[in-house]
Order: C-alpha cells, then structure tokens, then sequence
C-alpha cells in the first residue's frame, strides 16, 4: 500500500472507543498533530450499549476507593486515577456541555440519560480540535529509525507516537474483534489469555426458564469452583434469566471465576425477611430446599451449579490482555518499544460493574494524551 501522505503525525490512535477518543481530543486541545484511525463508520460504538444505553461513566470516590473496584492491575492505575479520575472526568464533560449526574449508588450518568450524548459529543470534540479521522482497518504497525508505520487497509501513515486503544474481545459487532493483542505481540508484549468478563452464567438447573426475569436484591452470593475452593463472596442484587443467572452480583463474581473453573457451585443466602418480600414464583420453584432449611432452622440458602460462562457477544468485557508490567504507569507507553502506547481495554486491567471500565479507558486515555502534548511543548 502507498503512504497517503508524507506527513509524520505526532500521535495516531488505532481505535476510536472511549480511550482512543480521550486521547485524541487530550493531546489534540494541546496542539499535538493527530489522527485517528477506526475501522468502524460510528466511532465509539460500543458506548451506545453502556449502561443499558444510559452510560455509567465513572463512580464516586477517591483513587483508592476506585482501585478496590479493579481486581485486575487495579494498583497499576494509582497514578492515572490521581490524575484523571471522577472530577476530572465530570470537568471534561462539563466542557463539552454535558453534565453528569450521580445515583443513589454513587455511579454517574449524564443527565440526559442518554449514551448517545456521549458518544456525540466526543465525536464532536475531535472535529473541533482538528484530530483528523480515517475509517480503515489497521492491519499492521512497523518501526524504522523515528517514525512508526501504520499499515490500513486504505494506506499508510506514519507517526511519532502511536497508541493502540483497540478494546477487547466482547461484542464484536462495535468493533472490538482483539486486534490489539497481534499489534502488541509484534514488538513483543506479553499477552495474558482473553476470555469473557462481567458475563451471565449459565445452569442446567435453570434450563426451564421458569424463573427467567425475578430480580432478587440482598442476596449473599458464594462461588466454589469444581475442586471445592472459594472464589468469590459478596452481597448484592441478582437476577434469573432463561438458562442461568445475571445481574450485578454474577457480572461481578464472573470476574473472579475462569473458564477453568467451571462448573462452579453457587450458594445464595437470603435475606431473614425472605418469605415475604421475595416473588411467590421463587418461593414456589425453592419450596422443598426452603421448608427443609426452616425446620432445621438454619441459615436459608439455595445452592445450583453452574456449567459455564456465556459466550463473547454477551460479556462486558474481555479478560486478560496486554500485561501491565510492561507498561509504564506513569504514561501508559510500553517499556518495550518506546513511542508506542496502550490504553482501555486492551490491557490486562479490568474493574466491576458501577463505570470503572469506562473510568480505566478514560484516565488511561488522558495520560496518553497528556504525555505526547508534553513531548511536543512542556505543558
Ligand atoms: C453491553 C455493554 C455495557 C457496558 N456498560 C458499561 C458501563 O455502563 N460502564 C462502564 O464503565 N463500562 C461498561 N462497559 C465496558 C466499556 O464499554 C468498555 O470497557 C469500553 O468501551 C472500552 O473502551 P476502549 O476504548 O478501550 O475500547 P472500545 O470501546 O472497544 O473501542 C475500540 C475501538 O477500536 C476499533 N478497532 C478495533 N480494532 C481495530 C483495527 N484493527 N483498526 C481500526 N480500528 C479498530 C473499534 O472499531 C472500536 O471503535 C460495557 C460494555 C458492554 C459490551
């Protein structure tokens, strides 16, 4: 393929999501030259399906309170998150015109509810800063002596920096199909396994569909893998779906459970008040395991296996990825090959349900940007 021009840009993006966009528009507002490539005609597509199509975009808290929320490299976000966390995102859209505004439960939406305004109003942003935009595939990156080469399917380009902000694995359908990991794998990073994150589970058990769409809230959750070990135990709301379980409390225990884990035993302890509060549906499809447990007068809870997690077009996100001990934290570029950076999912760090994943593209995305704008003039 020719080079579309001769132009060495200071920063192209591979991926225009969350963390591409906060780059781009970063490093851009600065005066960085930047282009971003997406093979995608909407950028930030996968935005639109956040939060049930109302984008939970971050979640009140310090630093530390957030990084207890990421199980995976959680730690390596200390210096982003003191950065770039929840105020500074709720400034940013501020400055975009979009207000944000907080739950009972601490997570952050816009007060438009709507996903689509974020998305818009990123898209917008980059046009107004001038991140120029090219709609390919990117199908290979190369280094020569000061400049990198980006091979798309519709030409070449050339950068000083490049940041590969190419997402996971999940819903392939908004673009994310692990390109990432093949471009890390050139220059030699370290890729952990992917599978699905913040996923339903699946249980033969629940085949019938019986209970499909009771929501069940202060439930205490326990998951035993097959050979007997506790991977998780939490409270929280969960929810029957026509072959298993969801919600946020198995989202957030599937984060803990790998596929070779599985099957998976999972006890669910219910609330004293349970009788009279729960959905007479549960009740009845439980009866013989719940008046057992009354007459001894223990502590009642249900348990059933679980066979496996659902598959990629119905998880969250993607574990594993880019390991961070090869990223600098500090700027997110790779200790391997300088010039090149990562950002959101790509790398190996991912946090519960409640706007942390959107919350790890975003500060991950800022220090990218923030750091190529210092390269080209001291901020
Ligand atoms: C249903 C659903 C609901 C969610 N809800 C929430 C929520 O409410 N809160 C929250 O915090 N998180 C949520 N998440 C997770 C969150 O959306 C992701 O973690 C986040 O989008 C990751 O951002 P990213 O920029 O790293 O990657 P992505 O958003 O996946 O963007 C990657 C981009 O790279 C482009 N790309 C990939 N390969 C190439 C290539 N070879 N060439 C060119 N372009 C390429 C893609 O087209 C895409 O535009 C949800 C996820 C899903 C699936």
């Amino acid at each position: 393929m020719p080079d579309n021009n001769d132009n060495v840009y200071d920063l192209v993006v591979v991926g225009g999501g969350p963390a591409g966009m906060m780059a781009a528009i970063t490093a851009a507002q600065h005066g960085v030259s930047v282009l971003m490539i997406d093979k995608n005609s909407m950028l930030g597509k996968k935005l639109l399906l956040t939060g049930g199509g109302r984008c939970n975009l971050t979640h009140a808290g310090t630093p530390e309170e957030l990084i207890e929320h990421i199980p995976y490299s959680g730690k390596c976000l200390f210096k982003a998150f003191h950065r770039f966390h929840s105020p500074e995102l709720i400034a940013f859209f501020e400055q975009l015109g979009v207000s944000l505004v907080e739950d009972a439960n601490g997570k952050y939406f816009p007060v438009s509810q709507q996903a689509r305004e974020i998305q818009v109003v990123m898209t917008r942003a980059l046009k107004i800063y001038g991140v120029e935009v090219v709609r390919s595939k990117v199908l290979n990156l190369d280094k020569t002596p000061g400049y990198y080469t980006i091979h798309s399917a519709d030409g070449n380009f050339r950068a000083k920096h490049v940041l590969i902000s190419t997402g996971g694995s999940t819903y392939p359908g908004t673009g994310s199909s692990g390109d990432g990991y093949k471009f890390a794998g050139l220059f030699g990073h370290t890729i952990y396994p992917v599978e699905p994150g913040l996923v339903p589970l699946e249980s033969p058990f629940l085949a019938s569909g019986e209970l499909a769409g009771i929501s069940l809230q202060r439930v205490g959750l326990q998951c035993f893998t097959h050979s007997g070990k506790l991977k998780f135990s939490h409270k929280g709301e969960m929810l029957f779906t026509h072959d298993g379980v969801s919600g946020p409390l198995i989202l957030d225990a599937s984060l803990y459970l790998l596929e070779y884990d599985f099957p998976v035993e999972l006890v669910f302890t219910l609330p004293k008040d349970y009788a009279t509060t729960f959905p007479k549906r549960f009740l009845q499809f439980f009866a013989t395991t719940l008046a057992e447990q009354e007459k001894i007068g223990s502590d009642i809870s249900i348990r059933f296996r679980c066979t496996q997690k659902k598959g990629w077009d119905h998880a969250m996100i993607t574990l594993g990825g880019v390991s961070m001990q090869e990223i600098d934290p500090q700027t997110f570029e790779s200790k391997l090959a300088p010039g090149l950076f990562f950002a959101g999912e790509v790398l190996d760090c991912h946090g519960k349900t409640g706007g942390y994943n959107l919350q790890i593209a975003f500060s991950t995305g800022y220090m990218v940007g923030e750091t190529v704008a210092k390269r080209k003039t001291p901020l």
